[in-house]
């Protein structure tokens, strides 16, 4: 997409017309239909449903330590498709999206830093109403399963498909390890079904704590209090923190 196109798109959401000269426009890649490394995956389908949703949603830079000015927002999204298959033999898809800041003293460090190709895992904030099995089918939402995503039943390891996009929260590039943030933060919309064990409690408030404070003094925190914490109170922590998302770290970030 040209420069002008982008330009006359990223207009259409500004009160005041912008000049190339005052905006970064950058692309990012923010999720795609393969099994990730936590055993799930976005469907073809739900893909094209939060390229709906992610349109106007602010994206975070979490490792800036100033944190000012810090964010981007999307304009534009498109799902692409490319000749290759996924592992499935399906069509591989990712969706693109298209971000914008405003230009100011403030963040002209961190556009040198896109401009030179950082490589960086965005994360994306999003709220699935389905969450298939790969083993049987079950919509875990609804009605949970025995099966447990990565183990291997007839030899095929098990993964859950993501379905039914019903919001795009938000999006961020983060720093920290990939098999740190790497992780989904259960979804609590629906707080009388499934029950988490305190271990798994413990473990989504600890991957929030991460995305939200990636340089694990909030993670260092609850480690020492947690045991202190009742069932009740670890509920409602879990419940606050993962704010009925789902947070999937997905993809590199690309240009
Ligand atoms: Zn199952």
């Amino acid at each position: 997409m040209d420069e002008k196109t982008l330009l006359e798109q990223l207009n259409k959401f500004t009160r005041k017309e912008l000049s190339v000269e005052e905006v970064y426009i950058f692309p990012v890649t923010l999720c795609d239909n393969e099994i990730d490394r936590d055993n799930e995956r976005f469907s073809r389908k739900s893909l094209d449903e939060l390229a709906e949703k992610f349109i106007g949603v602010t994206g975070i830079f979490d490792h800036n330590p100033k944190g000012e000015n810090q964010t981007a927002r999307i304009f534009l999204t498109e799902v692409v498709e490319e000749e290759r298959s996924n592992s499935l033999g399906e069509k591989y898809a990712y969706l693109k999206g298209y971000a914008y800041m405003v230009r100011t003293d403030s963040n002209a460090d961190l556009i040198r830093e896109i401009d030179g190709g950082i490589k960086k895992e965005v994360s994306v904030s999003c709220s699935a109403e389905k969450q298939i099995c790969s083993v049987c089918g079950a919509d875990r939402r609804v009605k949970p399963c025995r099966h447990v995503k990565g183990r291997k039943y007839d030899g095929k390891r098990c993964f859950f498909t993501l379905d039914d996009i019903s919001d795009a929260y938000e999006w961020s590039f983060v720093a920290v390890p990939a098999q740190v943030c790497a992780g989904v933060t259960k979804s609590f919309e629906k707080p009388e079904t499934p029950a988490f064990s305190r271990s798994e409690k413990e473990a989504m408030i600890n991957r929030a704590l991460m995305l939200k404070s990636p340089d694990g003094t909030a993670k260092k925190l609850f480690d020492c209090i947690k045991d202190a914490l009742g069932d009740d109170e670890l509920e409602q922590l879990c419940r606050n923190f993962s704010a009925a998302s789902t947070v999937k770290s997905c993809d590199e970030y690309k240009m």
